[in-house]
């Protein structure tokens, strides 16, 4: 069965919350306060990848496949709610970063470094904790040549941040995770 967890704003208890009784106005099963419109029926805001303009989706509509308000392009909704990293290639880079419909985090990492491996479970909390309103990418240097070399990307970690399909930000050094998710707020 298809069910949501909803957690209490007014008294922190998570709620199991059936999808199809999510129209029915469902009450905290603890304090019984109602729960909010926006938390039953969360809505993602989605760029389009061919005129960039940005189109508020509701989550429950996201498989039925969203068309652009502006340019009826269909809406990129591949990853949007993953929360997990996507991986970043040469190969896919164009799609999955610069015609991301959303804010990109692109997390920069190579074997060699041993300060990304421990930055590597940080990264993947984030892409947990911001699903769908960001998507969080890892690029192993490596493997991918032609970016490291396109961005200059001289040393690791280093996290870039992508948006409507330019770069914004390059942030080098391990990064806090405060700090990240300060300088994302600026693109959500
Ligand atoms: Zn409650
Ligand atoms: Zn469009």
């Amino acid at each position: 069965m298809n069910t949501s967890i909803i957690v209490c704003p007014h008294c922190g208890t998570k709620n199991r919350i059936l999808l199809e009784k999510k129209d029915q106005h469902p009450k905290c099963g603890r304090c019984h306060q109602p729960l909010p419109e926006e938390l039953l029926n969360p809505v993602l805001t989605l760029r389009c990848s061919q005129c960039r303009a940005k189109n508020r989706v509701p989550l429950a509509k996201l498989a039925d496949q969203p068309k652009c308000g502006r340019c009826k392009a269909s809406l990129p909704t591949e990853h949007v709610t993953d929360g997990r990293p996507v991986l970043v290639s040469d190969g896919n880079f164009a799609q999955t970063v610069l015609q991301s419909p959303q804010p990109v985090l692109l997390y920069a990492w190579a074997s060699w470094c041993s300060v990304c491996s421990g930055i590597n479970s940080t990264v993947d909390q984030l892409a947990q904790e911001t699903k769908g309103k960001l998507r969080v990418g890892k690029l192993n240097i490596e493997a991918n040549p032609e970016l490291a070399n396109r961005y200059n990307i001289l040393s690791v970690p280093a996290f870039f941040i992508f948006d409507a399909g330019q770069l914004k930000e390059h942030l080098p050094g391990a990064v806090p995770k405060y700090d990240l998710m300060m300088k994302m707020a600026t693109y959500i």
